[in-house]
């Protein structure tokens, strides 16, 4: 932990092939995590971050310099310039304000970020009830529907790793729901996916920290300052703690269950 308030991004290579990319608490409080995943046929970049200004938080010169490490390191590969998928987990602004600062790289395809755009990017046919699979080229992600904090949420497996990533939907924060039964369908889903021995989910990383190391105990929106905060990965049997919680509710506005990891909150 450093002493001196940086903007530059928090980088740590998850596997040889997989980076995570946190925006800095000090550039922007929500600090969204971001993941970007090399394979032989191109890459994808999960998020792209709450700032749109490459002073503030650089998202285009970290993809360039992780690019090229890794292309350093795979020479043997590929179509040049190598392509770069970005997509999202969902369309809160803290996920996709970077967005404008890839628009025109070169080889890149930006996911749009309505639902129609998602659903037809990745071909789902019967939305959300279906897993997709994303292949980079030797490296297959499963794409899955998770609407329910957001309309157009994915949560996409990598089968390579075994994390899945859950973006804003379940992660060690405020699971803010939207649509309850939408949500509830989507755990259901992600708990049916997790089931399936064919599918191995080692752990799962969301898209926020907020909750402290103390049990039930988050940091308030806007902190930017967190000395003592939780973990990120989530256990797959998490998601079991989620659907529970779920039980607790009705779907009014401003409820919430308190848990370990999370707190839940009916939201609009
Ligand atoms: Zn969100």
């Amino acid at each position: 932990m450093t002493e001196q308030r940086s903007t530059e991004p928090e980088v740590t290579w998850l596997d040889p092939d997989t980076v995570q990319v946190r925006q800095p608490k000090a550039s922007h409080w929500e600090a969204p995590f971001l993941y970007l995943l090399f394979g032989r046929e191109r890459s994808l970049l999960i998020d792209t971050g709450a700032t749109s200004d490459e002073r503030v938080f650089p998202l285009r010169s970290t993809v360039e310099r992780l690019t090229a490490d890794w292309l350093r390191r795979n020479p043997a590969v590929f179509t040049r310039p190598y392509p770069l998928v970005v997509a999202h987990s969902h369309a809160h602004g803290d996920h996709i304000a970077g967005d404008a600062l890839l628009r025109d790289r070169p080889g890149t395809t930006l996911v749009g970020t309505s639902p129609a755009e998602v659903i037809g990017f990745f071909g789902f046919r019967s939305w959300p009830d279906e897993t997709v699979p994303f292949d980079l080229g030797r490296r297959v992600v499963d794409v899955i529907g998770g609407p329910g904090h957001e309309p157009s949420a994915v949560v996409f497996f990598d089968r390579r790793t075994g994390i899945l990533f859950t973006g804003d939907t379940v992660l060690p924060a405020h699971l803010y729901v939207r649509d309850l039964a939408q949500y509830r369908a989507t755990i259901e889903r992600l708990i049916r996916f997790r089931d399936d021995p064919t599918a191995p989910v080692r752990e799962l990383r969301g898209a926020h920290i907020e909750m402290s190391a103390s049990p039930g105990v988050a940091y308030p929106p806007g902190t930017v300052e967190q000395p003592d905060e939780a973990e990120l990965p989530l256990r797959p049997r998490i998601l079991d703690r989620v659907l529970a919680a779920l039980d607790e509710l009705t779907g009014a506005v401003g409820e919430r269950v308190v848990r370990r990891r999370f707190i839940v909150v009916i939201d609009r």
